[in-house]
């Protein structure tokens, strides 16, 4: 009797904590709300963007193949990145293109206070506003991970908190496989995961030159599928 019900609360415990991480790590989860992981269902467009740049040499190139293709898009980077490289983040914006805010150090933000996060939004909100002369109103926490806190302080700062519906899974997969998954996952609304850079690593270790090469192949797949490349904001609920 003792063991079932041993069994019992240990079977719901497990239940729980399966439960406690999709909620606070998968991209479609709604737990901490609000947040968006895909736009409107209305008209087929999709959405692009690109995390944890800027970085030298790859940042340039998607945006070289944007600039080619007339693709909008969006990039969530780190402030530290913007640090090293504030001339990146003024091509992203002299190009039309939107930016968020993925904290200074691609921090995990679990188990993190609120000031923690707060500090990470702030200074980077900062650094982006003195070096490209814009505050952003999006957010997107690094891994996909929210905690408890981050809704309120984003809040505070009339910012978005935006996820993904779409991954290219750029961080393993080649080419072709980059490709396919975003493909696959296109619906319309859909927000589309890809990575100019490598969370807040040093040059040497950052090689995006598989997300480059499937770029074309990926906006040319959208095209023929007949979806439009609409900017984030567009599917942002008007306040
Ligand atoms: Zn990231």
């Amino acid at each position: 009797m003792i063991l079932t019900v041993v069994l019992i609360i240990a079977a719901a415990a497990l239940a729980f904590g399966l439960w406690f991480c999709w909620a606070c790590a998968t991209p479609s989860s709604t737990f901490f709300r609000p947040v968006l992981h895909r736009g409107p269902r209305e008209g087929k467009r999709v959405s692009l963007t690109f995390d944890d740049g800027p970085s030298v040499q790859f940042t340039e190139q998607v945006l070289d193949v944007l600039r080619e293709h007339n693709v909008p898009a969006t990039f969530f980077v780190c402030g530290k990145n913007v640090e090293n490289h504030p001339d990146l983040l003024r091509r992203i914006v002299a190009d039309g293109h939107e930016v968020g805010n993925h904290t200074y150090s691609h921090l995990c933000l679990f188990f993190r206070s609120r000031r923690r996060m707060a500090e990470e939004i702030d200074r980077t909100q900062g650094i982006i506003e003195k070096v490209a002369g814009l505050r952003p109103r999006i957010f997107r926490p690094p891994y996909g991970a929210r905690w408890f806190g981050l809704i309120p302080t984003l809040l505070e700062r009339h910012m978005h908190l935006i996820l993904w519906s779409a991954a290219g899974y750029d961080w393993k997969k080649d080419v072709q496989g980059i490709t396919q998954a975003v493909l696959r996952g296109l619906k319309p609304g859909a927000v589309i995961l890809l990575h100019d850079g490598r969370e807040t690593r040093d040059t040497a270790e950052i090689d995006r030159s598989r997300t480059v090469l499937a770029l074309p192949a990926i906006i040319a797949g959208i095209h023929r599928q007949g979806y439009v490349f609409a900017p984030l904001r567009d599917f942002l609920p008007s306040t």
